[in-house]
């Protein structure tokens, strides 16, 4: 499909070119020709003028003209020449630029063709399960309510499962496509950590997790919600991979007009194999080793570093497999939004 858009691009390109080429060269050969004209018109008066006072040399009209007559097919073999010169050289590098100006959005369309082919992959697999699960009863003449309630239950969380599951794909969608809508406001650090950290408090609660937060308030731009979003899920992931009884930290500094961010956690880490590929969509590191039954999609740190993406930011991370895990976010004061 690329290939003959760039074929035909390249095709449009050299079209406008040769027609630039073609009208000059005509402007350049008319007023070429009428010199010529004017010279052949001259040259005849002359000879006319010495045939009446100068008998001799014989005058040869036949040699002038022909001297004129070379001139301008000479011209126009260079003029022709000129042409196919520029249809080549024009023909390589429209070709080039064709290609230049299709890249970007090749690169769209192949991300977009990705995203769809991974949410197809995803969304089937629960919806095969349930699909299953609801035949294999229905067939079973002896169902009592009792297990026609467990499916019931069953199905209910694939049915929730899913729902989140599409939450995350249109969150991701809406990032994917965000770009200098972004929000860019005058934002406390301490308001987004605050925010992030409520909205956890109850889920830490429920592990005994202790959330200890030292950090202190810088002002950053950007947009508000985007970045408690961030923190949200670092916080979530940070309560998520750790066992029972442990401790979360939140530190925050400042260096060389950027603001630091930490998330640490005492949890279950992240392999070494795995850590340059937890920010990729749909990617889940090893889960047998929690001891809890984790749920997710491996889609929030794939949303979180698209939004840091936009902020101009990094994150990154460090971890110790079955010892701690920290992400750092690190965002620049004034925020250039980037155009994506
Ligand atoms: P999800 O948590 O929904 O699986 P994420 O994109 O948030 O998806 O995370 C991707 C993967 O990175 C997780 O499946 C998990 O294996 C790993 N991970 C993320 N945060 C942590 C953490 N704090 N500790 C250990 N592993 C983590």
């Amino acid at each position: 499909m690329f290939k003959s858009a760039r074929f035909k691009l390249t095709a449009w390109y050299l079209l406008i070119i040769m027609l630039i080429s073609i009208l000059f060269s005509i402007a350049i050969y008319s007023e070429i020709n009428s010199e010529l004209g004017r010279v052949e018109h001259f040259q005849e008066l002359r000879k006319q003028r010495d045939l009446q006072f100068v008998p001799a040399p014989p005058p040869n009209p036949e040699l002038d003209r022909n001297v004129v007559a070379e001139a301008r097919d000479r011209i126009t073999l260079i003029l022709i020449l000129v042409n196919f010169g520029i249809l080549v050289i024009s023909g390589g590098a429209a070709y080039f630029l064709a290609g230049r100006t299709l890249k970007p959005i090749k690169e769209m369309v192949d991300e977009q063709n990705r995203f769809i082919t991974d949410s197809s992959h995803e969304l089937r697999t629960p919806l095969t399960s349930l699909r299953s699960e609801i035949e294999v009863s229905l067939r079973d003449k002896n169902l009592s309510v009792k297990d026609a309630i467990k499916l019931l239950e069953s199905n209910l969380e694939d049915v929730i499962s899913l729902q989140s599951l599409s939450d995350n794909l249109m969150e991701l969608a809406q990032y994917q496509k965000q770009n200098d809508n972004l929000l860019s406001e005058k934002i406390s650090t301490k308001e987004i950590i605050n925010t992030a950290y409520k909205k956890i408090l109850p889920l830490a609660a429920k592990k005994n997790i202790a959330i200890k937060n030292d950090t202190k308030d810088y002002f950053i731009e950007g947009d508000k919600q985007n970045l408690i979003q961030v923190f949200t899920i670092l916080l979530d992931n940070a309560v998520k991979y750790s066992n029972k009884d442990k401790h979360i930290t939140l530190t925050s500094t400042k260096n060389d007009h950027k603001i630091l961010i930490s998330v640490k956690d005492q949890g279950i880490g992240i392999k070494e194999e795995d850590l340059p590929h937890i920010f990729d969509r749909f990617y889940r590191a090893d889960k047998s080793r929690s001891k809890e039954k984790t749920t997710g999609y491996g889609l929030g740190l794939s949303i979180a570093k698209r939004i840091i993406d936009t902020h101009n930011g990094i994150i990154r991370v460090k971890s110790k497999p079955g010892k701690e895990s920290e992400f750092i976010v690190e965002i620049p004061e004034k925020n250039q939004s980037k155009i994506i």
